[in-house]
């Protein structure tokens, strides 16, 4: 039997020890969306079967195995909790940058396993039972972030990334698009995007149906409401260290987690869309960035190129997930596939897509301000730079008792400097102390 997927344990276990630095795999959860009533209508049977809570059978035999397998009898509630979202808040909560993102066919269902379904009117709601991961997070978040001793900063950014060009979904003024910059310190970044800060769930509510009503959709055969562009809603989280120690170097980026949703557009054969002209352009946009991450995610499976050049910056998107896929973060994929027979190739081509990303690892990396230092740490950085001290203190001394005259000059501008640099260790070790 080919059986594809992760080999062994649950990959949720190695987060709960703590990730800090150590290899963690991206976790994949798989959902199989129920029979659409046009399939049923049609008296198409499910090409697709759960064996297990883990394992999904196409045929006899072909298998893949996932962290978790979910079929179209399972609730938005199971979905969410089957994929440990609330430990992936607890890590940002922490300080570590976490992603959830949803992956699969056009149809499969990615848009309404995040967000749950379309109002399906003018003011009428969608019933609490059917809201998606995004909802059900904000939830839980906005709830903890009230327990917890310290206060904490919450804000929102939500973009899309729509014909290889990025726009501001809470952007205030006329739309336009933003470009993607890299520092060092930042890695890939959107140039002014607009970053709301919210403080209740309500607020943050908002600030998510403004992204998803500006969001472009547009309907074609497979999907009535099919969305043409990628959506990133990124909430980001600061806290105070508990030891109120100012970071010594000041030029660190600010010490914060972000929890990161990713709603691709999904990957679609144009001939099965009916796509045409504009829509035709929008299918090879979307399709040429999902060919970006897959051939990303292959390069970052293949142990002898891990450590070389990974083409991320051949896309908007791969450029913005970089972060997510090979480098600090926690990652979570909700790979979605349709059960529906006629969809089976693209479906095979999902899962293999998914069990793939299951061998990636990142090192998820928390903050690194000295304020969240552990407390060895900050001994060991205090010996050594009283050791320094003691040792720039008899240079001076040395200086005063053997310095000639006729280096007159050139000592004086060695003691300043020596002073100088007492100076910055004695004040670096009034901040660490
Ligand atoms: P995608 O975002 O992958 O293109 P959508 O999330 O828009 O797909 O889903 C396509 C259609 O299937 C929508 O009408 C959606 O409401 C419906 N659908 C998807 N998943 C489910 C589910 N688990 N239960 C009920 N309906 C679903
Ligand atoms: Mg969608």
């Amino acid at each position: 039997m080919e059986e594809r997927g992760s080999p062994d344990g649950d990959p949720a276990r190695n987060l709960e020890q703590g990730p800090e630095g150590s290899e963690t795999p991206i976790q994949v959860v798989l959902r199989v969306r129920p029979m659409s009533t046009v399939e049923l209508r049609r008296g198409e049977q499910s090409a697709l079967h759960c064996s297990g809570t883990r394992t999904l059978q196409v045929s006899p035999d072909v298998a893949f195995r996932f962290g978790a397998v979910l079929d179209g009898a399972r609730t938005q509630e199971d979905v969410f909790r089957a994929c440990g979202v609330k430990r992936l808040g607890e890590l940002a909560l922490r300080g570590f940058s976490c992603t959830v993102f949803t992956f699969g066919q056009t149809g499969s269902g990615k848009t309404y396993t995040l967000t749950g379904p379309p109002p399906q009117g003018e003011g009428v709601p969608v019933p609490p039972s059917l809201a998606g991961i995004m909802q059900r997070t904000f939830t839980w978040l906005l709830d903890r972030v009230q327990h917890l001793d310290s206060p904490v900063t919450l804000r929102a950014s939500y973009l899309e990334i729509y014909n290889e060009q990025v726009w501001d979904l809470l952007s205030l003024g006329s739309p336009r698009p933003l470009p993607v910059r890299w520092t060092k310190a930042r890695g890939f970044y959107v140039e002014q995007l607009r970053v709301v800060e919210f403080g209740s769930l309500e607020a943050l509510m908002e600030l998510l149906q403004m992204g998803l009503s500006r969001r472009r959709s547009s309907s074609h055969t497979l999907n009535q409401a099919s969305s043409r562009s990628h959506a990133l809603l990124t909430l980001h989280i600061s806290r105070p260290t508990s030891q109120q120690v100012p970071p010594v170097d000041l030029g660190e980026p600010p010490v914060g987690g972000k929890l990161c949703f990713v709603d691709l557009a999904g990957s679609e054969k144009v001939a099965a869309t009916g796509s045409q002209g504009q829509l035709m352009l929008e299918a090879n946009s979307i399709n040429r960035s999902l060919l970006a991450l897959g051939h990303c995610i292959s390069l970052l499976l293949d142990p002898q190129r891990k450590q070389n050049h990974i083409p991320f910056r051949d896309s908007k998107l791969t450029k913005l997930l970089a972060d997510s896929l090979g480098g600090r973060g926690v990652t979570l994929m909700v790979a979605c596939v349709s059960p529906s027979a006629q969809c089976l190739p693209e479906t095979l081509s999902t899962l293999r897509y998914a069990s793939r990303a299951q061998r990636i690892t990142t090192r998820p990396q928390g903050p690194k301000s000295p304020g969240v230092k552990p407390p060895q740490q900050v001994e060991n950085e205090l010996l050594r730079l009283q050791e320094e001290n003691r040792h720039l203190r008899f240079q001076l001394d040395q200086m005063h008792t053997t310095a000639p005259g006729a280096h007159g000059a050139r000592m004086a501008w060695a003691q300043r400097n020596l002073y100088g640099m007492l100076q910055e260790f004695m004040l670096e070790n009034e901040r660490l102390r």
